[in-house]
């Protein structure tokens, strides 16, 4: 037996050692089409490199030749009124196909998890507290993914305390209430998985609580994990969760990725992993089977352009994280599975023009974009700003839609030297707050200098994607604007700042503040992609389907690795009923109770 390296957990916060990642744009400075030139040789590299070492006597099955190619869809019937062929797939989306049984097994266990965000966390503590023998593997240095720095657990009803309060929960009322905001699928009964999310997500969440989890209700429909450390934080449940997991004998191992599914005929026995730390690959047998949580693929453009064309083509950046590439879906597809949720994806507002793809949620200039400004598009046209006050969350996706539907996806936001005094006046809410030191958790720390946020928007100055000029003309050459365009919106606004009142869109007062004190800044804004919605079609009792719509044995899936739980064409909103956050760990916990037989 060989001595594996790789980090066990023992405490979730550690996060020492650096990741073992591939690098990405946002690290390397690389912009976008230099990003997609060398993920295409990492990509063939990396899976070249995954037949090399472990699982001695495995022979491997055929290898992806890291061409692109024009295929026939895999999910081929299942999408019958799209174009059967015509795709075009990158590389980094091609399936991966898997692997046949080893001679011996490097370890067993009883479940094998993929992934520690939310889900995976669930779907560990879950399969712990059963006595079960679990072991996780996680590819970062720790666990939490992009749970970790997500806020609102997003729950319709029927926990204790929203019973408590007496939040009415009619689960047939609210299952046709989502209905109607979910493009119905035919040939998945997306009634049945509605109402799954609806009855599981308050369920999972009372479960947590009795572990000791430190969840609070803090509006009628929104719980966070809290603790004194990192204030509001999906990182608190994920944190506790794998702690308590490991405390109760589950082995999560760290810096470890999944790289291959092993299947036995029709089932899935296990995985091959890599640690990426020494490159060691070995195998795990999954005596029950595996549970995939591994996230989606907001960070692999070639598996956008497959399935989330409408994120590749609307989004400037995403701010999931860049690790978030996909390889568990191609692994789910290249398995036998079929693909749900056809260009689903949720998106923010945020989305800025900095030349890599992914970009820091809270960035300063990002903050500084999102605010009530005059904004317009390249006509001169302006566009209506949707405040947290009026919709809570929903402001932040429904604005990332008024910027997908502008000319190019793309709307332009004009300020002045006042951009800090003004912000705080405007006061907006959830993300778009710039935020200082003391309330940026330890988690991002780990992953973003703890400037205060206004450094960002000195950094958007220096790298010139925040332009600014002493006149407005300058600033429109400067975005490629028609100069006449822009002075003439300005003027407008201006005189209607005077008036007090904004008749075209109904802005607040207190948004209109003249632009008169230079030096003046304007920017490009879009959306920017939080989420892929789009993965392994499953169905409500989250075991992975083949296009046939049969579970494949021994394959079940979670988290945003699955697709459908919002529908179809869910371009930027958050159409579940849990969100995205509730939905990666109801999704884990309702995967868990499956795998150890506990659902009808
Ligand atoms: C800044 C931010 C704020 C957000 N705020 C909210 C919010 O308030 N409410 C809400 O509902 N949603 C929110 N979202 C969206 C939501 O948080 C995410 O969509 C959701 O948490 C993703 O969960 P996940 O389990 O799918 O992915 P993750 O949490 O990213 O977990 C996937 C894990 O799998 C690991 N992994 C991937 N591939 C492999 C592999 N091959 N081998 C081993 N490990 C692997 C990853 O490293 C990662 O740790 C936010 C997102 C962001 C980025």
């Amino acid at each position: 037996m060989f001595e594996k390296g790789g980090k066990t957990m023992r405490n979730g916060k550690d996060s020492s050692k650096k990741s073992g990642l591939d690098p990405h744009p946002a690290a390397t400075g690389l912009d976008r089409r230099d990003f997609l030139k060398s993920s295409l040789a990492v990509g063939a590299t990396a899976l070249v490199g995954a037949g090399m070492a472990g699982c001695a006597a495995v022979a491997h099955a055929e290898e992806p030749t890291g061409e692109p190619e024009i295929v026939t869809s895999s999910t081929e019937g299942l999408y019958g009124e799209l174009p059967k062929d015509g795709f075009y797939v990158g590389p980094n989306a091609t399936p991966v196909p898997p692997l046949p049984v080893p001679a011996t097994w490097d370890d067993v266990a009883d479940v094998v998890v993929v992934g520690t965000g939310a889900g995976g966390c669930a779907a560990t503590l879950y399969c712990a507290t059963k006595g079960q023998k679990v072991i996780t593997v996680e590819k970062n240095p720790m666990c939490g993914g992009a749970s970790a720095t997500a806020t609102a657990f997003v729950c319709q009803g029927g926990t204790r305390a929203q019973n408590a309060a007496g939040l009415p929960f009619d689960i047939e009322a609210l299952t046709t209430k989502y209905m109607g905001r979910i493009a119905y699928k035919p040939g998945l009964s997306q009634r049945k998985m509605t109402r799954q999310m609806i009855v599981k997500g308050p369920e999972a969440i009372d479960w947590f609580i009795d572990q000791g989890g430190p969840m609070k209700l803090t509006t009628p429909i929104t719980y966070v994990a809290t603790n004194e450390w990192d204030g509001e934080r999906g990182v608190n449940a994920t944190n506790y969760a794998s702690e308590k997991a490991v405390e109760l004998g589950a082995d999560i191992r760290l810096e470890t990725e999944c790289i291959r599914l092993i299947k036995e005929g029709e089932r899935v026995v296990g995985i091959k992993v890599k640690e990426l730390t020494s490159g060691l690959e070995y195998c795990i047998k999954g005596e029950r089977g595996v549970i995939l949580c591994a996230g989606g693929f907001t960070g692999n453009f070639d598996m956008l352009r497959r399935w989330c064309p409408s994120a590749a083509q609307t989004c400037k950046t995403a701010s999931t994280f860049p690790g978030d590439d996909g390889l568990c879906v191609r692994l789910g597809q290249g398995a036998g599975a079929a693909m749900a949720g056809w260009d689903s994806f949720l998106a923010f507002d945020g989305g800025l023009d900095v030349g890599d793809w992914y970009h820091r949620i809270k960035e300063g200039d990002v903050q500084v974009a999102r605010q009530p400004w005059l904004g317009i598009d390249n006509r001169g046209n302006r566009y209506p700003y949707i405040a947290f006050a009026l919709e809570g969350w929903g402001s932040l996706f429904h604005q990332a839609q008024i910027f997908q539907g502008l000319p190019n996806s793309t709307g332009y936001v004009f300020f002045d030297k006042n951009w800090e005094k003004n912000t705080l006046l405007f006061n907006e809410g959830g993300c778009r707050r710039g935020e200082t030191p003391q309330v940026i958790s330890p988690h991002e720390r780990t992953a973003v200098d703890p400037d205060d946020w206004t450094q960002g928007v000195r950094r958007g100055l220096e790298r010139g994607h925040i332009k600014t000029a002493d006149n407005f003309a300058d600033i429109a050459t400067q975005l490629d604007l028609d100069p006449a365009i822009v002075t003439e919106a300005v003027d407008k606004w201006n005189k209607m700042c005077e008036e007090g009142s904004d008749p075209d869109l109904g802005f607040d007062p207190l948004w209109l503040i003249p632009l008169k004190d230079p030096p003046f800044y304007g920017m490009v804004i879009g959306s920017q992609l939080l989420a892929t919605q789009c993965g392994l079609q499953v169905n409500e009792n989250f075991e992975v389907l083949d296009e046939a719509g049969k579970a494949i044995p021994g394959f079940y899936a979670a988290t945003m690795t699955v697709g459908g739980v919002a529908g179809n064409n869910t371009n930027g909103s958050l159409s579940a009923p849990v969100g995205t956050l509730n939905l990666s760990w109801t999704t884990g916990y309702v995967a868990a109770q499956s795998i150890l037989g506990e659902l009808g």
